[in-house]
């Protein structure tokens, strides 16, 4: 059976009534968290194997940026002094998640990778990006090994290698990922064509990226020898509309030409946040439909 999973976000539900009313009894977290509940419900219904918190607490960027100390948050986050990692980010949500979901679904924990937190950082104290995105990772590295108690996978997003891959990349992953015994997932979303054969070296047990906005990667991924399972993109997460399981198929079919069905993973391209909630679901849905009929299960 070939795992479906997403990457992560999903669309976040408040109702604006309640949340008025909670954030003014001051239970702002409590009214976030039906937010929670109601994402991994969905994907729960979706039939999915393996689900998310659905990242319903806000920014990828800041959820994690806001516990550093020596950072203060302004429309970016900005750096004033040596930052230090104050206050563990996801737990309590993966807990929670933990608690609601039925036996067989599994979890994965999702971080914000330190090199995307530097890029998107003003920086007024390290000398270079590279010094900065350490110093992230250092701290999130012990985001990484609590979430490792809790979860089944541990996912790491550097949307930013795609954009401008910086040399030291693996071991900054790894910086991260050093203390996870759990597998391993990085996702890098874009077009990774020129970078997918330094992430090939990755000590890393699954590589997921984008393959439905961006089929052509397959010229790719063929010619390059790796060992890590693949995460496949089947469903786009820049399009308002779910696509039909006929379409998914079609997407799942030519992974199979490329890889044996041990080796992968089916996915959205990216994080569902932006699209309507109802499209967003229906996506999930027909992606394990398409999976079923692939492999016979219905
Ligand atoms: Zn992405």
């Amino acid at each position: 059976m070939i795992p479906t999973t997403v990457i992560g976000s999903y669309p976040i539900r408040l109702d604006g009534v309640k949340y008025a009313k909670a954030y003014h009894e001051g239970a702002k977290a409590d009214a976030v968290g039906e937010s929670l509940s109601k994402a991994v419900e969905e994907q729960v219904a979706a039939g999915l194997d393996i689900i998310s918190d659905g990242q319903t607490r806000g920014d990828f960027i800041n959820i994690f940026a806001r516990n550093f100390s020596g950072v203060v948050i302004q429309t970016r986050p900005t750096v004033l002094k040596e930052i230090e990692y104050s206050r563990l980010s996801t737990i309590d949500d993966q807990r929670k998640v933990r608690e609601l979901v039925p036996e067989g679904v599994e979890v994965k924990g999702i971080i914000t990778g330190p090199y995307t937190m530097a890029k998107s950082s003003v920086n007024r104290y390290y000398d270079s990006i590279e010094d900065l995105a350490f110093s992230y990772a250092r701290g999130l590295a012990k985001e990484a090994e609590e979430l490792d108690g809790i979860v089944d996978y541990v996912q790491v997003d550097e949307p930013f290698y795609s954009v401008d891959y910086p040399e030291y990349g693996r071991k900054l992953t790894e910086t991260v990922l050093k203390g996870v015994k759990k597998p391993r997932m990085l996702h890098v979303c874009g077009d990774v064509s020129e970078i997918f054969k330094e992430l090939a070296g990755f000590k890393v047990e699954v590589l997921e990226h984008e393959f439905a906005a961006n089929p052509q990667l397959w010229e790719t991924v063929k010619d390059v020898k790796f060992k890590q399972k693949l995460g496949v993109g089947v469903v786009r997460s820049d399009l308002n509309r779910a696509e039909t399981v006929e379409e998914i198929e079609e997407r799942m079919n030519v992974a199979l030409e490329h890889m044996d069905a041990s080796r992968l993973f089916f996915s959205p391209d990216c994080g569902l946040r932006n699209l309507d909630p109802q499209v967003a679901y229906k996506k999930l849905e027909n992606m394990v439909s398409a999976r079923d009929r692939l492999t016979g299960r219905s």
